[in-house]
């Protein structure tokens, strides 16, 4: 495009479970102008252990930055030009970087060496299974609701507390770092802000409202963290990072072909998402369809308390002086992640996109039913025990089945979360909006579509995860005031997907 280089750009990390990703949009038009995307490798080291190497997760950041910057380049784009130019009065960038994340993620390191260490523990991780189980005998009636006024949410596996918890405890590195001050504690956000902004040599420690709202650490009325629950846990809290706004600049990069670029923009991934839709009315909603799925409706500058197993977090704010808003949230552990077990630990696809034509081939389950609880159960039932099952298994079911299970089982459970969603909101929604990797398969869409018995709407740009953390970038005080306006990129295009049947299941087309 001929235009990219007249027009401020603004650069997105999206650290996803799955990949790392770097996008540059026109700051103007939310065109994506150049990318890149590497995959991150999950280890499994014993039953219900899921980890990352926080070493790897940064040099894919890396990777993914200078990438783009040579696609830019080829483009016809010198970024180091860009860089430098201020074209416009008050505006002292015209690039700027927004970070979403995978949240809940657990990193600690070595402030004085810069080494992690552990590898990251992943929000899915079961190992602290009995530590939760322990937490929840201790409260009065047996209540994993017991911190849920004062965090939004129930004790359970998927929190950072815990894991942090568990890494002190059995991680004589860490306890050694902790007693001598060496320790700092982040979730990936403030990894990847510390190293880019310089590391060892003064990296920045710091997160956003949002991902501290996933530590079970963080008080989201008070919006600080609360010692009462550092107490709670037993987490020193002098090693957690300072929390900031979503959207103002946090440092400077440090290196790179992007040295001197400011970080402006901090989202935990699904709120990034909420922001790249931008859901910024009272009961908007979206879903996004990656190794989870997580359904996020914002509910305004007041938090709304569940009664239906849903979680309440901070959806965004954006600025230092901008309120907080808050969010409904239904979290499904395994989405894309059984699309992957059955590439991974079945064989039955090769890639995760063969999973359509797979499943289009059978075009029914034939009575098979795939309920893929490998991490337990997340919203709404919080079942830490619960294993996965496939039943209804005949002479007849094959792999086409199976699949088409698959499928199902992401709508089933999206289903569950979105009736919570409508008995604590009173107002049932009447369409929904996606997004995420997986929403690329047409047929997902469609079963979606008519297990929810409303319009599935899907942006033609799906990168909206991304997108969100570039507004975020964009919007911050100090950068470029005419970056990427939510209100100007309403009218994205998008496709909608229509309920083929009704809610007595026939067939509305045949009708
Ligand atoms: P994350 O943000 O969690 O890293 P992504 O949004 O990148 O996830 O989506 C990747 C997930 O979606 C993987 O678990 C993959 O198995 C699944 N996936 C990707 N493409 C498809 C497809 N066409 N059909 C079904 N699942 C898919």
């Amino acid at each position: 495009p001929s235009s990219i280089t007249a027009d401020p750009l603004v650069g997105a990390i999206d650290q996803g479970t799955s990949s790392t990703r770097f996008l540059v949009f026109n700051a103007r038009t939310a065109e994506v102008v150049s990318q890149h995307q590497v995959e991150i490798r999950q280890r499994f080291p014993k039953e219900g252990w899921v980890e990352e190497d926080p070493k790897e997760i940064l040099q894919s950041v890396y990777d993914c930055m200078e990438r783009t910057c040579e696609k830019l380049t080829q483009l016809g784009t010198d970024i180091s030009n860009i860089k430098g130019k201020c074209t416009h009065a008050h505006v002292s960038v015209n690039i700027s970087i927004g970070v979403s994340n995978q949240r809940e993620t657990t990193v600690v390191w070595d402030k004085e060496t810069g080494e992690p260490l552990y590898n990251a523990i992943v929000w899915l991780d079961l190992r602290t299974q009995s530590t939760v189980e322990k937490l929840i005998e201790k409260t009065p009636d047996k209540n994993k609701n017991y911190l849920k006024d004062k965090t939004g949410l129930p004790i359970s596996t998927y929190f950072s507390a815990v894991k942090l918890r568990w890494l002190i405890d059995n991680v004589e590195e860490v306890a050694d770092a902790v007693h001598t001050g060496c320790a700092v504690f982040g979730t990936v956000d403030t990894w990847l802000i510390w190293c880019l902004t310089g590391g060892k040599n003064g990296g920045v420690h710091c997160t956003d409202v949002t991902n501290a709202s996933r530590t079970m650490l963080f008080n989201i009325h008070t919006m600080e963290w609360d010692l009462e629950l550092c107490k709670y846990f037993d987490i020193p809290h002098q090693i957690l990072p300072e929390v900031r706004s979503s959207s103002e600049i946090y440092g400077y990069m440090k290196g790179g072909s992007l040295a001197g670029v400011p970080i402006s923009g901090c989202l935990g991934d699904q709120s990034a998402a909420l922001v790249g839709q931008m859901c910024f009315k009272d009961g908007q909603t979206k879903n996004t369809y990656g190794t989870g799925c997580f359904m996020i409706q914002n509910t305004g500058v007041k938090p709304v308390m569940s009664d239906h197993g849903l979680l309440t977090t901070i959806a965004y704010k954006l600025g230092k002086d901008k309120p907080a808003y808050y969010a409904l949230e239904g979290s499904v552990a395994i989405a894309g992640a059984a699309v992957r077990w059955l590439k991974d630990n079945l064989g039955i696809i090769k890639s995760s996109s063969d999973i359509e034509k797979l499943a289009t081939a059978a075009g029914t389950s034939y009575g098979c039913y795939f309920v893929p609880a490998f991490s337990g159960l997340y919203a709404p039932y919080w079942e830490p025990s619960a294993r996965g099952i496939i039943c209804g298994l005949t002479q007849f079911t094959n792999k086409s089945h199976l699949a088409f299970a698959a499928l199902e089982a992401v709508c089933f459970q999206t289903r569950e979360v979105l009736d919570a969603m409508n008995q604590d909101s009173g107002v049932p929604l009447t369409k929904l909006q996606v997004d995420g990797g997986m929403t690329a398969n047409k047929l997902l869409m469609q079963l979606q579509a008519d297990i929810l018995c409303i319009p599935v709407v899907r942006p033609t740009m799906s990168e909206t995860t991304a997108l969100g953390a570039a507004v975020a970038a964009g919007l911050a005080e100090g950068v470029c005031v005419w970056a990427l306006h939510p209100h100007g990129l309403t009218s994205v295009t998008a496709e909608k997907y229509q309920p083929q049947i009704n809610k007595e299941g026939e067939n509305l087309q045949r009708q």
